[in-house]
Order: structure tokens, then C-alpha cells, then sequence
């Protein structure tokens, strides 16, 4: 716990930075108050220790946000027979759904929902979001009858994940 107090509008203003560098820029605000021998935070100096500490991050970030960020949610019951193969390769030859993406874009994340009814999607995607995510396909597996049936639950799954921003495709290699 810090021993400065923090004035209300600094804590506001301090929540305007992203939250990947928050942690970062609150230490550097503390130690700059304390260097001047202040023990009260004030707007004014966490505006001053942000472009002194803070902004290179921030803009190292900024640039490196410009890849479009994808992961692939798949079926959990499939999984148990299915290694991805058929996701990665269409994936990596930018093949059937993943025909729209250049060579700026990266899989950040290839997970499955956990079982009926999908119950880890919504936490990895929100774990996801924080490392700038953009889309997430549903794959194939859960798109199409065979030797499984269709997901009965990717409506439900597909609305949940919409509902934090983010896009959603269904499907991965057909
Ligand atoms: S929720 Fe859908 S994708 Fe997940 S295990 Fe059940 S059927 Fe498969």
C-alpha cells in the first residue's frame, strides 16, 4: 500500500491510461511525487509522470495494436479426438474463413469453450480482450452435423462474446 494520498481526480485521471500500463504509470506517479517531497497526488502529476514514464509504452503498444488479433473457440467434446490441425492450416494459408486476413494478423488464442454450455468462453475471451483481440471464429466443429451434432449452444456463445465488442465468424476451415 502506498503512503501518498491520492486526490480523487488523480485516481480519475489515472484510469485513463490503458490498463496494460496502469500498474506501471501508478508507480512511476508515486515515485515522482515522492522525488519532489510531496506526499499528496494531484492531477497535474500524473499528467506530468505519464509523458515523462509512460507515453513510450503506450505508443510501443499503439503501433503493435495495428496486426488484427484472432483467436478459435472449438468444441470441447471434439477436442478429445481433434488436434486443430485442420484450424491451423487453413489459418496459416489464409484458407476459407480465414481468407479476409494479410499477413497482419496473428492467432492469439486457440481454446476450447470447456463443455456444455461453453462455461470458459466468456473468461478467456475476456482475458483475450486484454491482449487486444479483435475476432473470434467458431470452428468448424461446432458449425457442422457429422459424426457430432451442431453446438445447440452457439447462439448463446456467439451473443455473449458480441456482447464484450468483439466480432465473431463462424466457422475455421469449412
Ligand atoms: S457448448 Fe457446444 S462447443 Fe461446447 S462442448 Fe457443448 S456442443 Fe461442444
Amino acid at each position: 500500500m502506498s503512503d501518498l494520498n491520492w486526490r480523487e481526480e488523480a485516481l480519475e485521471e489515472l484510469k485513463k491510461v490503458p490498463s496494460f500500463v496502469r500498474g506501471m504509470a501508478r508507480r512511476a506517479v508515486e515515485s515522482y511525487v515522492k522525488s519532489n517531497g510531496q506526499s499528496e497526488v494531484t492531477v497535474g502529476d500524473v499528467r506530468a509522470a505519464r509523458d515523462k514514464h509512460i507515453k513510450f509504452a503506450e505508443d510501443d503498444k499503439a503501433s503493435e495494436k495495428k496486426k488484427t488479433r484472432i483467436a478459435v473457440v472449438r468444441c470441447e467434446t471434439v477436442s478429445e479426438v481433434c488436434p486443430g490441425v485442420a484450424c491451423f492450416k487453413a489459418f496459416n494459408s489464409r484458407h476459407a474463413h480465414f481468407k479476409e486476413y494479410d499477413d497482419d494478423c496473428e492467432m492469439i488464442g486457440y481454446f476450447t469453450c470447456g463443455g456444455c454450455s461453453g462455461r470458459r468462453v466468456s473468461r478467456l475471451v475476456d482475458k483475450l480482450v486484454d491482449h487486444g483481440l479483435d475476432v473470434v471464429h467458431l470452428s468448424s466443429c461446432m458449425m457442422l452435423e457429422g459424426e457430432y451434432p451442431k453446438c445447440p449452444h452457439r447462439k448463446q456463445i456467439r451473443a455473449n462474446i458480441e456482447a464484450k465488442g468483439i466480432r465473431v465468424i463462424e466457422g475455421t476451415h469449412h
